[in-house]
């Protein structure tokens, strides 16, 4: 069988290489973490990621290379693309890699982003938010992730101290309008080198503290609204040229209108809930893609809630999941468990995650409720 070499051993790389090898590939994983949750099911190479010996190693090793996360150095991918197949390509991660490379290549593809603008200092940070009207999100260009980088501006004298905090990390920033959302929404869309698209049902997003806490399938939002939430995603595979899965976050404002947050050419938290919920998970959906075979069936078998366990949710979780749970059985939900072996827990870590198989994604969030093992946030 083939072989394939994962550039990062985090749990989006566990998960893709537990699906993998299901279908009969072989994996490898490049990742800096002594027994990363990917190291601990599949060979590891223990390196820096900017390690060039070690991406040498992990080419010649490797039949296909994917990759788990956005900011792979751009030396690196090229090292890679030459030295091994990298279906994905290279260019995709650099427009992903930075905001407003990003967003201008959505906007390219005819899709909606909130307003925007580039800053470059105090002074057109205090032009655009006067253009934008506040509130507004000052955003790093790079690097962000869980909400860090990031600054909500609601009054005009909050400008400097958000500016002075965000940009000594960051040089590059981005001003984005806040936008006053009935839900947060995302669509995992996939599609293979031969041209095949395929997307997943919308998910509903709730964060909490700037991380993901629940998705909701189906989402409650208007059919219509679900339809071209899709449409958008497709739209966007194919403009990007996408070889694999695209993750696009968007907006639905109050009168049903979609605006795209961001992207990511990969897996992603909030496609977790196929795993049980979906005819293909997003992992088998990726192998599928990065392979170059048919797409497999995105059909939505069950209502579903996935609440993510973070480090001060472990303990507890880890208590109660082998207990029969009374409010569970009294609310037919059935808890589907994912733990991603991470050697050490803390407080707002992505841990593992729960999928809460229902017949009515209300009864699942009643359950999330009941337990108080999320009150905390
Ligand atoms: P991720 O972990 O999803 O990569 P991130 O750090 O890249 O997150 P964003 O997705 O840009 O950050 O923002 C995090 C959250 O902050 C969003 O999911 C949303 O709840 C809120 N947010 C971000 N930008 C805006 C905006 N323009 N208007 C309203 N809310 C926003
Ligand atoms: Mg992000
Ligand atoms: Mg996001």
């Amino acid at each position: 069988g083939s072989t394939i070499g994962i550039l990062g051993g985090g749990q989006l790389g566990r998960m893709m290489s537990l699906a993998g090898t299901a279908m009969g590939y072989r994996f490898i994983t490049l990742d800096p973490t002594p027994e990363s949750p990917c190291g601990q099911v599949t060979p590891q190479i223990e390196a820096a990621y900017s390690d060039e010996d070690a991406a040498r190693k992990l080419a010649a090793k490797s039949d296909v290379i994917t990759y788990e996360f956005e900011n792979v150095d751009a030396g690196v991918a090229a090292l890679l693309e030459r030295e091994s197949y990298v279906p994905q390509g290279s260019s995709l991660l650099y427009t992903t890699q930075h905001r407003l490379r990003e967003k201008r290549a959505i906007e390219a593809a005819g899709v909606p982003v909130a307003p925007y603008r580039e800053i470059t200092d105090l002074q057109s940070l205090t032009k655009a938010a006067e253009e934008l009207g506040l509130p507004c999100v000052l955003k790093t260009a790079t690097g962000g992730y869980d909400g860090k980088g990031q600054a909500v501006i609601r009054t005009a004298d909050e400008l400097e101290t958000a500016y002075r905090e965000l940009a000594t990390s960051v040089r590059e920033l981005v001003l984005e309008k806040y936008i006053a959302f009935q839900a947060e929404i995302s669509v995992i869309a996939a599609r293979s080198p031969k041209g095949e698209i395929k997307s997943f049902p919308v998910s509903e997003n709730v964060h909490v503290n700037g991380i993901l806490h629940l998705s909701i399938v189906p989402a409650r939002i208007e059919e219509s609204i679900q339809r071209e939430a899709r449409k958008l995603a497709e739209k966007l595979a194919e403009s990007l040229g996408l070889s694999g899965l695209l993750a696009v976050e968007m907006f639905v404002t109050e009168d049903g209108r979609l605006y795209v947050n961001e992207v990511a050419p990969r897996p992603h938290n909030s496609g977790h809930y196929t795993m049980e919920a979906c005819a293909t998970s997003q992992f088998e959906q990726h192998i599928r893609a990065i392979c170059n075979l048919p797409l497999g069936d995105t059909t939505l078998l069950s209502p579903v809630v996935m609440v993510n366990v973070l480090g001060q949710h472990l303990d507890e979780v880890v208590k109660r999941a082998g207990a029969p749970d009374d409010a569970l059985n009294e609310f037919g939900v059935v808890p589907k468990l994912h733990l991603y072996g991470k050697n050490e827990s803390k407080t707002g870590r992505k841990m593992g995650h729960i999928n809460l198989l229902c017949k009515d994604v209300q009864h699942a969030l009643d359950w999330v409720e009941q337990t108080q093992i999320w009150r905390q946030g």
